[in-house]
């Protein structure tokens, strides 16, 4: 086979940065600081902070391929950390700290973290632990000498005190490629947390395929607000697609509730807002309440979870549209984006709104195929069903040091099974029908519990809901829906189950509907789906 005669140049995270520091050297991250006020830095000024950082790593004794590990919100010091640590060698370790104490304490030891960035918010959750934690970990806290905690028996270091002195220039080793970048524990719904662990070439290839994919949403000069933090998949790489293509970053912090996104939102107007659904229910009741959407925002993306038709059309008439889009921790995480193909939208409106349903087309190198119980091949027909697997340049080809986590999910030809249930279309385009974890299989057939949590949610009593199997003597499993209402005492059960029973087959209708004032959330925000089987696991469905 005759070779190409083009240079090799490697794929680096660094350069990203160096980059955007010229060619979108205006552009800005902006950010609502832990301290309390606004802190804005241009790419340029952030290249030379992201160098002081990584000379003062060096002199920490920070080496390559050492993990140093973060506890933070969205801010400009975060991003910092995310080019600094990756940018000399050693790999950023992002830790979610809504994860319970014990699976904090298994992931740092496990990853075998050498120093952990923290903001003060964290310092009392990390004191509580440290005796757990291992002896030689250093701490570093990412404030300035003003606002360091008094007494803690941490002994840390001061971030900005780090950074002083040292030069604004910093000469990036070059690397190969597939050196590890960044890692990231999935929440971990089963079992322990499982790590993704991301290289150079892995996350600028995610950057650059995120940035054809999700063109309606990003460009230069647009300001883009991940209210998906840092410490959950990178923030779906936004992080990088953003100095990638030239968009300005408004970093929300710890204020994610309607309110204090709003006031963020539209003194900065920002464009697009990307996020899991919850967050989105919170800044829409500010929106309602307001009677207004913020100032200059048209495009939101939200993934994690399934986005509903009350949801798309609650923004809409805000003037906001939704694109849909899937994921995973895996994929580091963009899968597939939900916008409109070319000539649907000027075409029948029931279309588009099926459309934008589903969880909609690939990113350019994400591969997918869907296999039945036996491993084999289901047709992509766009009805029927099979567990997702995928593979690309942006997929985990294992997980960090868990064989036995890596054998269940990878399959012989090197696929990743992602234990989502969907169907595939002609064109590819996705549609989650359940999770393979979360499945209700009643009488041999199947049950979308995500289907009929959509119809639910599209009833004027339903705030919130959710769908769970529980076991039964006859059918194996049966549904059962669990409902928080607008309001309690007018909750019309009946026409809700009648709303749904319009909808899908008599027999997939939930056999109860059980009221609650909250559901249980997983760390990530989203409704755990194990809490509540645990909660339900007794429940008596009536005959
Ligand atoms: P993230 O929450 O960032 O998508 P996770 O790794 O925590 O990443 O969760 C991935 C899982 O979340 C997927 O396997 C899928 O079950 C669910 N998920 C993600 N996006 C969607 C979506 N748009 N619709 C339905 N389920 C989704």
């Amino acid at each position: 086979m005759m070779q190409g005669m083009m240079m090799h140049r490697p794929l680096l995270i660094s350069d990203i940065l160096e980059f955007a520091a010229s060619a979108y050297s205006e552009q800005e991250i902006i950010s609502r600081r832990v301290e309390g006020d606004i802190h804005r830095a241009t790419y340029a000024q952030t290249r030379g902070r992201v160098s002081q950082l990584s000379h003062a790593l060096v002199e920490l004794g920070v080496g390559p391929s050492d993990r140093v590990a973060t506890l933070a919100w969205n801010g400009y010091r975060h991003f910092e950390l995310y080019y600094g640590v990756s940018g000399m060698g050693a790999v950023c370790h992002t830790i979610n700290p809504r994860l319970p104490a014990e699976q904090i304490e298994y992931i740092i030891s496990h990853a075998e973290d050498t120093i952990l960035f923290l903001e003060f918010t964290f310092v009392d959750m990390i004191e509580k632990l440290k005796d757990r934690l291992p002896s030689n970990l250093r701490y570093v806290v990412m404030t300035d000498e003003a606002h360091m905690p008094s007494s803690t028996t941490l002994s840390p270091l001061c971030y900005e005190t780090l950074l002083e002195g040292h030069p604004t220039t910093f000469d990036w080793p070059e690397l190969d490629e597939n050196t590890a970048a960044s890692l990231c524990y999935t929440s971990g719904t089963t079992g322990n947390p499982k790590g993704a662990l991301y290289s150079h070439r892995s996350t600028v290839l995610h950057a650059m395929s995120a940035a054809l994919s999700f063109m309606n949403a990003l460009g230069e000069g647009r300001k883009i607000l991940p209210a998906v933090p840092l410490f959950h998949v990178n923030a779906w790489g936004l992080p990088y697609t953003c100095p990638l293509v030239g968009a300005s970053l408004v970093m929300p912090g710890p204020g994610l509730d309607g309110d204090s996104l709003f006031e963020l939102m539209d003194a900065e107007s920002v464009y697009s807002m990307w996020g899991v659904p919850t967050v989105f229910q919170g800044l829409l009741a500010t929106i309602q309440e307001k009677g207004r959407a913020p100032d200059g925002f048209c495009d939101a993306v939200i993934g994690g979870s399934a986005v509903t038709q009350s949801l798309i059309d609650a923004y809409r008439e805000n003037g906001v549209e939704i694109c849909h889009a899937w994921g995973m921790t895996e994929l580091s995480p963009l899968g597939t984006q939900g916008n409109l193909p070319a000539g649907m939208a000027s075409g029948p409106k029931a279309e588009c709104d099926a459309f934008k349903l589903t969880q909609g087309r690939r990113l350019f190198s994400v591969q997918m195929k869907l296999v039945d119980d036996n491993g084999a091949a289901v047709a992509h027909d766009g009805v029927s069903p099979g567990e997702l697997y995928v593979r690309g340049n942006s997929t985990i080809s294992q997980y960090y040091q868990n064989d036995a986590a890596t054998a269940s999910a990878i399959d012989a030809d090197g696929w990743f099974g992602t234990g989502d249930v969907a169907t595939l279309d002609a064109r590819g385009c996705l549609t989650i029908t359940d999770r393979a974890k979360d499945l209700i299989k009643s009488g041999g057939e199947w049950i979308s519990s995500l289907d009929i949590e959509n119809i639910a949610m599209s009833h004027p009593d339903v705030r919130q809901c959710a769908v769970i199997a529980v076991p039964h003597e006859k059918w194996g499993e049966r549904p059962l829906l669990i409902v928080v209402p607008e309001a309690e005492s007018t909750a019309d059960l009946a026409g809700i189950l009648a709303l749904i029973g319009k909808h899908v087959s008599s027999w997939q209708v939930p056999d109860d509907i059980v009221l609650t004032d909250r559901l249980p959330l997983a760390p990530t925000g989203k409704i755990s789906k194990k809490d509540l089987r645990e909660i339900y696991a007794d429940y008596v469905l009536p005959q």
